[in-house]
Order: C-alpha cells, then sequence, then structure tokens
C-alpha cells in the first residue's frame, strides 16, 4: 500500500480537487498498489475538516488527522508519518504544485531500482516573486557553506519513501523540526527528479515572506553550528586588534611624549564594539533558546479530531 501524507492548511478550495485527481490517475490502472489518504488538517478555519469528514465517510481509504490549532508544516508531516501505514509513503502539498502523475515513476523507482527515497526538485522559480527567490537563492548558499548536511537548492517536500526511511526520519523526535535536513541527514539512497514549477490549483500560498524567513533561521540553526564559531573567531579578533592598538598607543606616548587625543573616534568604537557584542550575544541566545525548547520536550502537534 501506498499512504499519500498530505498537509492541509484553509485548503477548502483544493482538498476535493486533490482526490479526484490522484483517483483519476490510479482508475488508469497505472500502479497496482493500494493507496491511502493520510490527510493533515492543520488547525484550519475555513470547511477543510467539513469537506475531509466528508470525503472520509464515503470512502475508507480517506482518514484525517485534525490538529488542536495551527502547528505548521513540519509538524502536519510529522503527524502524517506517524499515522501512515503503507510500505510507501509519499508527502505532498494539497495544492497539486506537486504533481501526482510522478505516483507511478516514483513507485517503479523505489521498488525495482535500488533507492529508498525519491525526492523532487524544481528547475526553476518562474512563477515566484524576484526578492523571495534572491532570498532563497542566498539561503541555500548560506546553509550548504556552513552545513555538513546537504540541502538541496529548491528541494521540493514532495518525496516517495520506503517504510525503512520513514521509520528512521520518525526515530528522529526532535522538536525544532526542518524536514529538508532530517530528509538529508538520515541518508539513504535517493534519486533526484525536477520539474517545471507549476501554479497552485485554487486558493493562495500559506507562507508569507516572515514565516518563511524565520524557516531558514529554523534550518541554519538546526543544521549548522558554524554561527557560534564565528562568534568566537570575531572575539579573537578584536582582541588581537585592541592589544596592537594598545601598544601603538602606549608606544607613542613614551617616545614622543603625545596622548592621543579625540574621544569621538573613541566612543564610535566602543559603540561599535558594543554592537557586535550583542550580536553574538543574540546568536548564543538563538542556539539556547533552541536547547530551551528541545528540553522542554512540548508535543509537536496536539489532535483534536481523527479517523
Ligand atoms: N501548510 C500547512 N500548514 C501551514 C502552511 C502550509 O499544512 O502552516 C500546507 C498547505 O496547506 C499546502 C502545503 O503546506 O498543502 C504547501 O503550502 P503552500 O502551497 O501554501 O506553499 P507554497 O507552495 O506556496 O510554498
Ligand atoms: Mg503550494
Amino acid at each position: 500500500m501506498i499512504s499519500l501524507v498530505i498537509p492541509c492548511y484553509n485548503e477548502e478550495e483544493t482538498v476535493e480537487i486533490f482526490y479526484r485527481e490522484v483517483n483519476r490517475i490510479w482508475e488508469t490502472g497505472v500502479c497496482p498498489e493500494e493507496l491511502e489518504f493520510v490527510y493533515i488538517d492543520d488547525g484550519s478555519r475555513d470547511g477543510t475538516l467539513q469537506i475531509l469528514r466528508r470525503l472520509s465517510e464515503q470512502d475508507p481509504r480517506v482518514h484525517y488527522v485534525s490538529f488542536s490549532r495551527n502547528f505548521g508544516k513540519e509538524a502536519a508531516l510529522y503527524a502524517g508519518l506517524q499515522h501512515a501505514h503503507g510500505d510507501f509513503v509519499a508527502t505532498m502539498d494539497v495544492d497539486l504544485q506537486d504533481p501526482p502523475s510522478l505516483l507511478p515513476e516514483m513507485y517503479r523507482t523505489v521498488t525495482q531500482e535500488d533507492y529508498d527515497c525519491v525526492a523532487t526538485y524544481r528547475e526553476t522559480r518562474k512563477g515566484e516573486p524576484v526578492i523571495r527567490s534572491l532570498f532563497a537563492k542566498c539561503f541555500y548558499r548560506i546553509i550548504n557553506r556552513i552545513s555538513q548536511t546537504e540541502i538541496v537548492d529548491g528541494a521540493r517536500d514532495y518525496r516517495f519513501m520506503s517504510r525503512k526511511m520513514v521509520d528512521a526520519i520518525l526515530a528522529d523526535g526532535e522538536y525544532n523540526r526542518f524536514s529538508k535536513g532530517i530528509y538529508s541527514w538520515v541518508g539513504f539512497r535517493t534519486k533526484w527528479l525536477s520539474y517545471e514549477n507549476i501554479e497552485r490549483s485554487a486558493g493562495t500560498s500559506k507562507w508569507s515572506f516572515w514565516k518563511l524567513f524565520k524557516y531558514s533561521v529554523e534550518g541554519i540553526l538546526a543544521y549548522s553550528t558554524v554561527p557560534l564559531s564565528v562568534v568566537s573567531i570575531l572575539g579573537i579578533f578584536f582582541c588581537l586588534v585592541a592589544f596592537v592598538a594598545l601598544c601603538v598607543v602606549v608606544g607613542r606616548a613614551l617616545i614622543f611624549g603625545d596622548p592621543v587625543a579625540g574621544w569621538p573616534s573613541l566612543v564610535s568604537i566602543i559603540v561599535f564594539l558594543g554592537g557586535i557584542q550583542l550580536l553574538c550575544l543574540g546568536i548564543v541566545g538563538l542556539y539556547i533558546s533552541k536547547i530551551y525548547l528541545e528540553t522542554k520536550k512540548r508535543q509537536i502537534y496536539i489532535v483534536r479530531e481523527s479517523r
């Protein structure tokens, strides 16, 4: 059986379109495997849940897990993987930006070739705001420089995985979840497929710029400690500069008897160093906050209703 894990947040317009499209493909008999739909309602405030209830009453293959509030897509994916029973699991968006027509090919790759996972990436960011693509490019460049775990540029959350890989991902019970990193961290043999960026079938994107920005910081904190090393290196650098400056000032006073004048320069240096110190403290603080949240062992999501 293949389980489809589908996170939905305010997706009343797309849930049913998705369901019909997948069924249309399956009815042609391209894939012998049974299907199971695992919809995750990530605290939607519109009619998503009602539609899911109705679908699951009509069709026993449709299951859903509804959260008590919006916990974010990462939590939804985790819940979906936990509730999926299939021998294979595919995670995909409900807006048909992840074409279900690729599923049979993914299935063949995993069963017939020696792969555990088929992942996808977008070739282009066509149809996306320019600033957003620019920031995304920067993010991938930075994180791949400073992290040992490879995060592929343009990688989508559309994946087809074997049971082995899903279990490995579930065993990683981190609270601060960044799937793109976890997938890569657990390893396994992954084949990459690419496809063109497709417009949403209906509705609007649920990711604001600010949400994406926080998500990227999350990724860097979770998969790299290089910012902490940068902080230490900055500290050493400024100590050296201070030492050299001190020697110059003392030397000049001894040789020329000429005390350095000018407090404006002094003030700017102090303010500058104060700024650097606060920045460094902030970076350290971010890591501590992650430790704090991790040690609290809060639930990743809370189920209000499921079926
Ligand atoms: N999503 C979610 N929780 C959120 C935000 C998004 O479950 O807090 C789901 C959403 O319903 C969709 C998928 O994640 O199925 C991708 O979201 P979207 O299409 O809005 O993102 P984009 O394709 O614009 O990156
Ligand atoms: Mg989308």
